[in-house]
């Protein structure tokens, strides 16, 4: 821009230059017709080099760009450097484009991108076999007209991707596969599919054994059990000198037996991916089954109360609410020392139904906090053991809850106390 100003300033110069010269040697009408001259040759001059920049960018080549004069020489050379520098950009882009959907082909799992309207822009070979896609055809399609499954299509409207979902496969019912959408850029999606039929068949496997072993060890446990009973309750059966011996066996055998009936429990909600039936709770009722059931667990060792919502009912499969419910009021007392305080509550928060249990309790460390709802994770073992814990309550408690759509929230503070809320969704709520 400088050196177009200069180049103007100095042209102007020399023509008012040549002008005075002719003015004095001259004539003034003579040195007014020379300066209209130049001005008539400057403009002209001007007037072709935008004609060839016009002329130019109707067919932008790089190497068909005009030379130019003058300040035109400069304007030329900066647009060819600019084109230069956009044209290699390009390539770049297209390079790395070109390596991404090359490294992305060649992953094992299936990779579709969609745009803002869900179809697809593009897709790896592995996403058009498990999805029965056709790139060359399919593309720029949306991508529900393409895979039709319900879940999906529920799941690609819901807009909450942060999990994946499970779908039995609509081209070949042997196989799993789990779906994940990522959302990235303005609202592109990248959907990410993998064959999890392998991985679906060890966890059916896990799981089974694990309730076939229960099974088994439950018949051998209760007559165990039943004879230790027996015998302690016969009078001189057990001799007083071994008599301690046969309550720790009593202990133990009643330990394991919850820890089966546990075991079975969590095994029976993971292979029935649907939930029992669902009915419509009278939650006045359940809450007072629970107080007395606090209050019956506590013997009088805690301050226990309750309030409730008598207006807020709630849908869902009773029996395994009550057991979830039951774990969280449960699981306060054994874990608030004596003379505590436990408030149960059930009411309506920013339209959720939230049933929570507070306790001043020994509370929890912040970082075990996520961890309590896997399986056998215990703060304080020796704790959970003497008060009868099995470390599988909470896990049962997630499993119920998530299968009624709820989520369990956990606040505590080590030595102030725990609130453990169950937060149903507003479609699991009837306000009468
Ligand atoms: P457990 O049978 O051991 O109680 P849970 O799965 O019910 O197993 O609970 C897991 C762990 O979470 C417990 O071992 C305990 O450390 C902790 N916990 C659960 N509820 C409370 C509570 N109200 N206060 C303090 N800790 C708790």
């Amino acid at each position: 821009m400088q050196d177009i100003r200069w180049n103007a300033f100095w042209l102007g110069l020399t023509l008012t230059i040549i002008c005075l010269i002719t003015w004095a040697s001259s004539s003034a009408t003579t040195a007014l017709l020379v300066f209209s001259a130049g001005v008539l040759i400057y403009l002209i001059s001007h007037l072709f080099w935008l004609h060839q920049l016009n002329r130019w960018l109707k067919k932008p080549v790089l190497n068909q760009i005009p030379n130019g004069a003058g300040v035109w020489e400069d304007i030329f050379a900066s647009l060819y450097q600019e084109h230069r520098r956009h044209s290699r950009n390009q390539t770049q882009l297209s390079s790395a484009l070109g390596r991404f959907r090359h490294a992305a082909s060649a992953l094992p799992d299936g990779v579709v991108v969609l745009n803002v309207a869900n179809e697809i822009e593009w897709c790896n070979p592995p996403a058009e076999v498990q999805l029965g896609l056709d790139l060359k055809q399919d593309e720029n399609q949306p991508i529900n007209y393409l895979v039709r499954h319900a879940d999906f299509v529920h799941y690609l409207q819901e807009q909450d991707y942060s999990e994946p979902i499970k779908l039995r496969s609509w081209r070949n019912p042997e196989v799993t596969l789990e779906i994940q959408l990522i959302l990235f850029g303005t609202k592109q999606k990248l959907l990410i599919c993998r064959d999890v039929t392998q991985l679906e068949k060890i966890e059916t496997m896990r799981r089974d054994f694990i309730a076939n072993v229960s099974h088994e060890l439950r018949t051998p446990l209760t007559v165990v059990g039943g004879f230790i009973e027996t015998l302690l309750d016969m009078e001189g059966a057990v001799p007083e000198s071994t008599r301690s011996y046969f309550n720790m066996m009593q202990d133990q055998t009643t330990r394991m037996r919850r820890l089966i009936e546990d075991l079975l429990t969590l095994s029976h909600i993971e292979s029935n991916a649907q939930a029992p039936e669902d009915t419509e709770i009278e939650m006045s009722g359940l809450m007072n089954m629970l107080l007395n059931d606090a209050n019956a667990l506590s013997q009088g060792k805690h301050k226990i109360s309750a309030e409730s919502d008598q207006q807020l009912d709630l849908i869902g499969a009773m029996e395994e609410l009550q057991s979830a419910l039951s774990n969280l009021v449960s699981n306060a007392i054994r874990y608030t020392p004596n003379g505590g305080e436990i408030h149960i509550t059930w009411a309506m928060r920013n339209n959720q139904a939230v049933f929570s249990v507070r306790d001043n309790g020994i509370g929890i460390e912040q970082q075990h906090i996520d961890r309590l709802t896997e399986r056998f994770y215990r703060v304080d073992r020796g704790r959970s053991r003497e008060t009868g814990g099995t470390g599988l309550g909470l896990s049962i408690v997630k499993h119920i809850l998530t299968r009624h759509q709820a989520k369990l929230e956990i606040t505590s503070g080590l030595g102030v106390g725990s609130t453990f809320s169950a937060v149903f969704p507003k479609a699991r709520i009837v306000q009468k």
